[in-house]
């Protein structure tokens, strides 16, 4: 399967009870040769609507960190652990997680990525198990050799300007990694995450 046939897979799906309240379902977007996939935790309105990861207001604190690290979004692949809108947007259910995991699952299978960068507390839980991402944000995990970036969901600097700064510059330590490994040089591992 390929990306392309994932992202029809996730317009058509009707695994879990998301489809029924959802507008569109949103598969990843972005550069299919992106050294990073950045994983959100689920769409929200704007996205829902439009049927595209990351194009609402959290999505413009995303762009603005991407741009001051001096990457552009098409450069990058963006995507969400859940691919459907919950309802006034709630934490998916654990259901909605594991029902949808696969589609991320082939997502980074596909795409490969040098490190994965999980934005925010919910895609930390569902991915690494983690919780409590300020403690951890900024940090480097690896789980079965996969490297991982931990940072805040952009969401969380709307309402509190002083975390864009924290975004911002996780944003451009997470290039200045990818820069080291595709030099060959080993990066430090902060957390070692079980299977
Ligand atoms: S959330 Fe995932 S599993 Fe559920 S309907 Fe949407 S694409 Fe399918």
């Amino acid at each position: 399967m390929d990306l392309e046939a994932i992202r029809k897979s996730v317009i058509e799906c009707t695994k879990c009870d998301l489809c029924k309240t959802r507008t569109h379902s949103v598969p990843g977007k972005g550069n299919f040769n992106s050294d990073v996939i950045f994983v959100g935790e689920a769409p929200g309105k704007n996205e829902d609507l439009k049927g595209e990861p990351f194009v609402g207001v959290a999505g413009k604190k995303l762009l603005l960190a991407l741009e001051n690290a001096g990457v552009t979004r098409d450069e990058v692949y963006i995507t969400n652990t859940v691919k459907c809108r919950p309802p006034k947007n709630r934490i998916p259910s654990v259901l909605e997680k594991e029902t949808c995991q696969e589609y991320i699952q082939k997502e980074i299978e596909i795409i490969r990525p040098k490190i994965i960068c999980v934005l925010g507390n919910t895609a930390f839980g569902s991915i690494l198990g983690g919780n409590e991402i300020t403690k951890f944000r900024g940090k480097v995990g690896r789980k079965d050799g996969q490297l991982y970036f931990i940072t805040i969901h952009p969401a969380a600097t709307i309402y509190n300007q002083g975390l864009i700064e924290v975004l911002k510059e996780d944003i451009k330590k997470l290039f200045e990694i990818i820069r080291e490994l595709k030099n060959g040089k080993e990066i430090p591992i902060d957390i070692e995450f079980a299977s």
